[in-house]
C-alpha cells in the first residue's frame, strides 16, 4: 500500500536491525485518515469472504480494525492484556511471549463476543515472530469459529512470524512487508501490492 509505505519511509524511525517505531501515525499517534485507507484497503481484500466478526488485540491492533470494521460493517473485538475487574469470567485465553518485552502475557476474549458460527478476521499492527497472532488464532479456535484470514498492517518478512502463521493454511494478507531494517534504511519486499 503506497500510502502507508511512503509513511514509513518519512516518518518510521528504525530503532536497530529489528525495531522499527511508528509512533508518530500507528503506535502512539494515530493519522486518522492514514488508518481510515487502510480500513478501506484491508475491507476491499476480504470482502468476498463473509467476515462476520474482526478480532485483535489491544491497544494498537484497535485503530486499523475498527476503520476496517467501519467499512466490512462488522464488530471488532479486542483481546486485552490485562486481567479486568469487569472480565473475569468465561474467558478464552493465550499465552503471547513477546520478543521485544521479553514477558509472557496472557491475552483475554469473552466468550461472549466469539461464537461458533463467526467468521473471523483476525488482524494485528505488526506480524514479527508471530506469537501474537498465534495467541489470537489459538482464541478463535477455541471459541470453535471460523478463521477467514489474518490482516497485518506491517509485516516484517525478516523474521519468522509470517512464514510460521501461513505454513498452518492461514492467509495473511499484509499492507507493506519489510525486507530489511539494516544500516538504518527501511527496504521493502520488491512484490509488495
Ligand atoms: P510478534 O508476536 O509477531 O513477534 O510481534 C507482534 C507484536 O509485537 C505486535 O503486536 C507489535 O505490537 C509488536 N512489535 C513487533 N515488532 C515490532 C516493531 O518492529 N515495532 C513496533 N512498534 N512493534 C513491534
Amino acid at each position: 500500500m503506497k500510502a502507508l509505505k511512503s509513511k514509513i519511509v518519512q516518518q518510521g524511525k528504525v530503532l536497530s536491525d529489528t525495531v522499527l517505531k511508528v509512533d508518530s501515525f500507528l503506535n502512539h499517534q494515530i493519522d486518522a485518515t492514514l488508518m481510515k485507507e487502510i480500513g478501506e484497503v484491508f475491507a476491499s481484500r476480504f470482502k468476498k469472504d463473509n467476515i462476520t466478526k474482526i478480532v485483535t488485540l489491544e491497544s494498537s491492533g484497535i485503530a486499523p480494525a475498527v476503520m476496517t470494521g467501519l467499512v466490512l460493517h462488522v464488530p471488532v473485538v479486542f483481546a486485552r492484556k490485562k486481567k479486568s475487574l469487569t472480565l473475569s469470567e468465561n474467558l478464552l485465553t493465550a499465552n503471547v511471549y513477546s520478543y521485544t518485552k521479553e514477558e509472557t502475557n496472557t491475552i483475554s476474549v469473552s466468550r461472549d463476543f466469539i461464537k461458533p458460527e463467526d467468521n473471523v478476521l483476525i488482524m494485528d499492527d505488526f506480524l514479527a515472530n508471530g506469537q501474537a497472532l498465534l495467541g489470537l488464532l489459538e482464541i478463535v479456535e477455541r471459541a470453535g469459529a471460523s478463521i477467514a484470514g489474518a490482516g497485518i498492517v506491517i509485516e516484517k518478512g525478516f523474521q519468522s512470524g509470517g512464514e510460521l502463521v501461513r505454513s498452518r493454511g492461514i492467509r495473511v494478507e499484509s499492507l507493506a512487508t519489510i525486507a530489511s531494517l539494516q544500516n538504518g534504511t527501511v527496504t521493502f519486499k520488491e512484490d509488495d501490492k
